[in-house]
């Protein structure tokens, strides 16, 4: 794997200034992409303005199609796509499960990953790869795929606040009806299913059970609770293995916390001290409430609250400086 700080130099000498994207944010509105904004399509870097995609395709028709949500983060050595292997490396996975061809390798896509940075001018920047199928009505998986890679900034996506969530009616899909630990695009309709009816009845994100009544995630992101000084969160089989997931347990194990993995359900986190969400787009993001039970400790005095630094100071590699200044 090239290291990013090489990877960045030679895209500078590489490429002309003008080769660069101005790219502006309006706050309040999330711009996705500007007239400047260029994206990786099939081979080719391409404004975002001037593409298109067929109406026929299988991925419009079906949600065939895989994906992935990754960011980079500014540091003083420039950008830094957070753990870009095992995302990529999820992606391929992603594509296999589904019989979709993905004719890149992770350390390609990674290189073209920091280029899109560079060409767009991004540095804190969510990444998001799309492998989408074309023109296809029928119901099995062609050859031919397409491959997108597009970079906006975005936000923290469940906000800096902390949560009152809400627990679904809708499950999370049965791991015998699909493949759950791959990131499907059709699979995101369950998910949008849950936000809405969360966001509808007044709450802030949905808390998702699997099909035996266990808690399984939120709509986009991992669940975990703490009691007793232990941390809590679903085994995999029914749930999207999440990178942030496994962040959680290398700095929990760095803290000396204990983390289990095992089946609960909504009563036994109703008792609970704390609890939180992890994932790439909302970081790690603390939960006020579930079904209007609030959790004893102020999220400041849980260790979701020290887990949340200490993963800001690791994506933005500031963890060597501050022990530096310690
Ligand atoms: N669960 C679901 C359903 C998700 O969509 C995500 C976001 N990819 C996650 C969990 C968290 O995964 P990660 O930490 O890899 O972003």
């Amino acid at each position: 794997m090239p290291r990013a700080i090489d990877l960045w130099m030679v895209l500078r000498n590489r490429l002309e200034p003008s080769e660069r994207a101005a790219f502006f944010i309006d706050k309040k509105k999330i711009m996705y992409y500007n007239k400047n904004t260029v994206v990786y399509l099939d081979g080719k870097w391409v404004k975002s303005k001037e593409t298109s995609a067929s109406l026929y395709g299988q991925s419009l028709h079906y949600g065939l199609g895989v994906f992935e949500g990754i960011r980079s983060y500014k540091t003083e050595d420039g950008p830094m796509i957070f753990k870009a292997r095992e995302h990529f490396e999820r992606l391929h996975y992603s594509a296999r499960k589904m019989h979709i061809n993905l004719p890149y390798t992770v350390d390609e896509l990674t290189e073209l990953s920091y280029e899109l940075l560079y060409r767009n001018n991004l540095e804190d920047a969510y990444i998001r790869p799309l492998v989408y199928m074309g023109e296809n009505m029928s119901l099995q998986t062609d050859k031919q795929s397409h491959v997108l890679l597009c970079a906006w900034e975005w936000e923290r996506y469940l906000g800096d606040g902390q949560l009152n969530v809400m627990t679904s009616s809708f499950q999370r899909p049965n791991p015998k009806s699909c493949f759950v630990e791959a990131k499907v695009t059709g699979h995101y309709t369950n998910s949008i299913l849950a936000t809405n009816q969360a966001k509808r009845a007044g709450y802030d994100e949905a808390l998702l059970l699997d099909m035996n009544g266990h808690v399984a995630e939120g709509s986009g992101a991992n669940f975990f609770y703490e009691k007793d000084n232990i941390l809590f969160t679903a085994p995999k089989g029914n749930i999207l293995q999440g990178i942030t997931r496994q962040t959680i347990f290398e700095l929990a194990k760095e803290f000396g916390y204990q983390v289990v993995e095992k089946y609960f359900t909504p009563k036994d986190v109703y008792q609970a001290d704390g609890a939180f969400f992890t994932g790439t787009a909302a970081e790690v993001a603390g939960i006020k409430s579930i079904d209007y039970n609030y959790f004893k400790l102020p999220w400041e005095q849980t260790m979701g609250f020290e887990l949340a630094s200490a993963y800001k100071n690791r994506v933005q590699k500031k963890e060597y400086k501050n022990f530096e200044l310690v």
